[in-house]
């Protein structure tokens, strides 16, 4: 068996190997994942890459001969379909059997897919793997117009890319508001303007009936109230389902996400798991139990494994944080806005930098910073202090973050 076997070579994957050998872990490690290619960075899939402005090779998270050289066992393109925790073993879809010491559990998730007709037409795509990604391009000179279902961040950054490559885009969110689960009304609807600025036509509240299509091939999507908008490119950002059903099916405790302790340990002995698939409490979210789709959380949770398995027990307390890039505003986040009672502008809309400050009780709780890093970079003390402080002040933006710092 191998001393560490780790399942998903994400984010999270390759950070957790990273961190046993620079922890001088000397047993032996395997990362085995489903995809073909070595790890690489996934959030230049809706940006960068996408837009055609960075080649693959610029994505991977460690040149191949860093795997080489740090004597870690890479398996690609194998998929593990289930666990069988008694014996310490995992199988894969070719039917073999890989035996562990130590498992950690990283594979993220999967594209929640369409549950209506027309989901599986070739033009409709999810945006996860670089595979989605190549499929989308390869289709780009033949796409007339552009539908993006999802006003989530990945939705919202490939319209502005493709809005950027000239392709007429349309958003349809559900929710009354885009980035609705993620941020406070004035940047969603700061978001909207900037998206319509661009010429995307942007829908909110409506709901999605079905996609058409003609040959297999899509063409446009249907509302429920009948209208259909034409568009030979689908893309669908809708959130993603937790890939563990294998650990569920071997009795480990979860549902949305296997749960795991602040230790990151799974309710099977010798589990862990990292990662977006990892439901855990959160100190920035008052201990609650959620998971967390974050280049941030995934290499957080990784370390604190890594850290574990070579003798340091420090429960995983990390900042949140978070980026998303959009035409050309960088939108930074800290904390989690999650519960807020109050909102504080701080900045100039109209300039376009500015920063939304999130309150709790009083308590600064998370900052969502567009084109202000300054406000990204002091904020950050803030949050991890759930200081307290005047909302007329913080609103301020004469008057550097810092200062603020009780
Ligand atoms: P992943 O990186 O998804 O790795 C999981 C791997 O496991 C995958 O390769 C998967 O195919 C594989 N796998 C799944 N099941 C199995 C199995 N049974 N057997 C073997 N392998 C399996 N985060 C940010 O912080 N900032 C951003 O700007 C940002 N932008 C993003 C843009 C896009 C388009 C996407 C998709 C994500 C973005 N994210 C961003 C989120 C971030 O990429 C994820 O939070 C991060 O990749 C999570 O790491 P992970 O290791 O949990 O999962």
């Amino acid at each position: 068996p191998f001393d560490v076997l780790i399942v998903g070579a994400g984010h999270g994957g390759a950070q957790a190997a990273i961190a046993l050998r620079q922890r001088k872990f000397e047993g032996t490690i395997a990362m085995l994942g489903d995809e073909p290619e070595l790890p690489y960075e996934r959030p230049p899939l809706s940006k960068e890459y996408l837009a055609g402005d960075k080649p693959f090779e610029r994505l991977l998270i460690r040149p191949a001969a860093f795997w080489v050289d740090r004597d870690i066992t890479l398996l690609p393109g194998q998929r593990v379909v289930s666990v069988d925790a008694p014996a310490h073993q995992v199988i894969t879809a070719d039917g073999a059997t890989i035996g562990y010491r130590t498992l950690i559990w990283a594979t993220g998730g999967a594209p929640r897919r369409l549950p209506c007709a027309g989901h599986d037409l070739s033009g409709v795509h999810g945006v996860r793997t670089r595979a989605d990604v190549d499929r989308m391009i390869a289709e780009l000179p033949a796409v007339t117009h552009a539908i993006v279902i999802g006003g989530g961040y990945i939705g919202l950054e490939a319209a502005a890319v493709l809005t950027k490559l000239g392709k007429p885009v349309t958003v349809l969110e559900a929710a009354p508001r885009v980035l609705a689960r993620v941020a406070g009304e004035p940047l969603s609807h700061f978001y909207e303007a900037e998206h319509r600025a661009h010429g995307v036509d942007l829908r909110t509240g409506v709901t999605v009936e079905s996609i058409v299509g003609q040959d297999g091939a899509a063409s446009g999507v249907r509302l429920a109230d009948g209208t259909v908008l034409p568009g030979n490119l689908v893309i669908v950002g809708i959130g993603i389902i937790p890939a563990v059903a294998p650990l569920l099916a071997a009795g480990a405790d979860g549902g949305n996400g296997v749960s795991v302790d602040a230790l990151c340990r799974t309710s099977l002995p010798d589990i862990f798991a990292i990662g977006d698939c990892a439901a855990h409490p959160n100190p920035y979210a008052d201990g609650a139990v959620i998971r967390l789709e974050s280049v941030q959380n995934a290499n957080d949770q990784a370390t604190t494994v890594a850290k574990l398995l070579t003798g340091e027990e420090t429960p995983y307390d990390a900042v949140p944080w978070f980026w998303s890039n959009q035409y050309d505003l960088k939108l930074q986040t800290v904390g989690l806005s999650i519960g807020h009672d109050a909102v504080v502008l701080r900045g100039d809309v109209a300039a376009r930098s500015f920063s939304v400050i999130y309150l709790k009780h009083g308590h600064v709780i998370a900052l969502d910073c567009v084109n202000a890093t300054r406000d990204y970079v002091q904020g950050r003390a803030l949050v991890v202090a759930r200081a307290v402080v005047d909302p007329a002040r913080l609103a301020d933006a004469t008057v550097p973050l810092k200062e603020l710092l009780p």
